[in-house]
């Protein structure tokens, strides 16, 4: 058996939401301590990636830190807020030189979070930075204030990493960090060790990507820092429950973490809009022991042998019986 596996949650998997329809918000809002106070309702939950700005403004540190400790978590990773009304037109890419300030300020507020809370990272989702339109952008000079923006975090806090996690859309139409191929080429053409990628499971699917073939490429680069998993039905970001809709798939990528000896948190990136949060996240943390217990009876040997000759049918029997015989 492996050693146990940790598993964590963005805290806005305890949240209410709010989208263009439901403008009401399908629950009344939820501050932050009454989500980490579901968050440790959740069985195996032992990290959570919070949101900076907190959503209600008066609360201190100090306060976070005592709702973390008697609910028994850490925090993971701080995910600034760069995505809300001022950053529009994007941060690291806003055409105001101005509200580029402002974000590479709030990026460093929350590396000093990261810093408080003995974090990993710095969480970069860059959702605004992008285009809706044809002829909106100089694709040149997007794609160089996003490269530079992220350069420039790296190097004023050399003791921090900061990830990037990449997804094709939305909220703008398109991404400019839409997939794992373009988001290595700009880390790479940083040249800094503290980028990396958080790769989001359900990102890549829904872009088109493998996700096993996606972490293979960022672990070959050296840039897999952290991963999220959720699913969808790959033409949007539906963010559902773990292993809902594609676990065959989910179970290559963990086979994929396994074979390099990745060794990370399991992180769940999901939005239950109409489902208990704490059943929800129970019921993703329930299949992802299977996916565990099923890659600790996976004969790797034989795999690797399927895959040598290109063997499918052989390589999905063994994939089958492991992960569907293992409750
Ligand atoms: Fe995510
Ligand atoms: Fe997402």
């Amino acid at each position: 058996m492996s050693t146990k596996q940790k598993f964590g949650a963005g805290i806005w998997h305890f949240a209410t939401y709010v989208d263009r329809y439901a403008t009401d918000g399908y629950g009344p809002p939820r501050s932050l301590i009454e989500m980490i106070d579901l968050a440790g309702q959740v069985n195996d939950l032992t990290v959570v990636d919070i949101n900076y700005p907190f959503s209600d403004p008066t609360l201190t540190l100090d306060e976070v830190e005592a709702a973390l400790k008697r609910n028994k978590l850490s925090v993971i990773g701080i995910t600034p807020e760069i995505y809300n009304r001022q950053f529009a037109k994007g941060a690291f890419t806003n055409p105001d030189p101005g509200v580029r300030k402002l974000a590479n300020e709030l990026i460093n507020k929350a590396a000093d979070v990261v810093r408080r809370f003995g974090a990993s990272y710095v969480k970069l989702w860059p959702g605004q930075d992008g285009w809706d339109y044809p002829f909106q952008v100089d694709h040149q000079e997007l794609w160089k204030a996003s490269v530079d923006g992220v350069g420039q975090l790296a190097s004023e806090n050399p003791d921090l990493k900061f990830v990037i996690e990449y997804k094709p859309r939305e909220p703008r139409v398109h991404m400019s960090y839409d997939g794992v191929a373009r988001t290595l080429l700009g880390i790479e053409k940083i040249g800094l060790p503290n980028v990396g990628i958080l790769l989001d499971f359900g990102h890549a699917l829904y872009g088109g990507e493998s996700p096993a073939d996606a972490a293979q490429l960022a672990i070959d680069y050296g840039r897999l820092f952290g991963m999220d998993v959720n699913d969808n039905f790959r033409s949007w970001d539906d963010d559902l429950i773990a292993g809902s809709v594609h676990p065959i798939e989910l179970f290559e990528f963990f086979y994929t973490l396994r074979k390099n000896n990745w060794e990370g948190v399991w992180q769940l990136d999901q939005f239950p809009f109409r489902e208990n949060a704490v059943a929800a996240a129970n019921s993703a943390i329930d299949f992802l022991k299977q996916v565990e217990r099923g890659l600790d009876k996976l004969d790797f040997e034989a795999m690797r042998a399927a895959q040598k000759k290109h063997d499918a049918v052989t390589a999905l029997k063994l994939a089958q019986e492991a992960l569907y015989s293992s409750h």
